[in-house]
């Protein structure tokens, strides 16, 4: 009891640190993971008002591989209507990226790997990077993501601003159990819910400060090396066993993990983050009739923009009537 009294106090003398150094204005050369750009500051927003795309931070993970074939096709798509708030995480240098996103492309030092600690290295620079923007709330998604940004901020202003929130879609059906080292050798299992990250997920702001003494810095890399679990396990840990919060679940996040096809073209605008891939040699995409062709468009993510957004440029005109 003492101790867990003990490691509030520091926890909450941490955060309020972290919040003073913040304030200061976050410098790069602070983060470990060697953030080369960081995003333009905005004053805080008051939480009183009501909240709006531009205080919503968005985290894009990719790497040098995916850069042509998965990057340009969200930049094309979701990303044009969510420049202002969106930052790409990636692990090599592009001129062509750089030219398109400007300070929005993070050149992360962490290693073009599928890698635990690769993984992890890029969620801790998104991490940073949300905590020095003072935004309102903290998206990641994968770079296999849309996101829809009317349906991202409808879900986001539903919860209570000041409230600590961890949302997105669980990824298993039961929680996951890890084994947490103690001192004098001792282990301890835990068991969390965490949510895919492959789908995307939510965290307010008012969380994630309380998150820091795990997970800024190099401190999520040593989290994530401590359980020895990725980068979306590792958040669900320090949310649900460090800090006593609740991965809270919805079903409007979507990865490949699950066959899109069943998703109705109703729904499709509702949803807030859909996902493409292949399974088992196949396609696993959303169900949509044009206005694309599968061959022009396999993710089918250009049309479904054209269904959600008819006045891109881009999108055939019989759209926008
Ligand atoms: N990724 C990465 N480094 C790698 C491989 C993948 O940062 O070496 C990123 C990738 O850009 C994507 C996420 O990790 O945002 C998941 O990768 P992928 O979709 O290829 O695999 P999945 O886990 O979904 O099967
Ligand atoms: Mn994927």
């Amino acid at each position: 009891m003492q101790c867990r009294l003990l490691r509030g106090l520091a926890g909450a003398l941490f955060t309020l640190l972290c919040m003073g150094l913040l304030s200061l204005r976050y410098h790069s050369s602070l983060s470990p993971q060697g953030v080369q750009e960081t995003p333009r500051l905005s004053p805080p927003s008051p939480l009183s008002r009501e909240l709006r795309l531009q205080d919503v931070f968005i985290a894009v993970k990719t790497t040098r591989a995916f850069h042509r074939s998965r990057l340009e096709l969200l930049l094309d798509t979701w990303v044009s209507r969510t420049r202002e708030q969106t930052f790409v995480f990636t692990d090599s240098p592009d001129e062509g990226l750089q030219e398109r996103l400007g300070s929005h492309l993070v050149v992360t030092n962490c290693s073009a790997e599928h890698s635990h600690p690769a993984l992890s290295c890029k969620m801790a620079a998104e991490f940073d990077t949300f905590l020095a923007s003072r935004l309102r709330w903290f998206c990641h998604v994968d770079d296999d993501n849309y996101v829809n940004p009317r349906a991202l901020l409808k879900l986001l202003k539903a919860f209570p601003q000041t409230r600590d929130v961890y949302v997105g879609r669980p990824s298993l059906n039961r929680p996951i159990r890890a084994s947490e080292p103690r001192p004098h050798n001792h282990t301890r299992l835990v068991q969390f819910w965490f949510a895919t990250g492959g789908a995307g997920f939510c965290i307010s702001r008012e969380l994630a400060l309380k998150m820091a003494p795990w997970a800024s810095g190099s401190r999520f890399m040593e989290t994530s090396a401590l359980i020895r679990l990725p980068d979306d396990c590792t958040v669900g840990y320090i949310v649900e066993c460090k800090l006593g919060g609740r991965l809270q679940p919805s079903p409007l996040f979507h990865s490949h993990l699950e066959t899109l096809q069943l998703l109705g073209a109703a729904q499709l605008p509702e949803q807030v983050t859909l996902s493409y891939g292949v399974f088992e040699g196949k396609l696993n995409v959303i169900k949509l009739q044009g206005p694309f062709s599968p061959e022009d468009d396999p993710s089918r993510f250009r049309s479904l923009h054209c269904l959600l957004y008819p006045d891109t440029p881009w999108c055939p005109q019989l759209m926008a009537r």
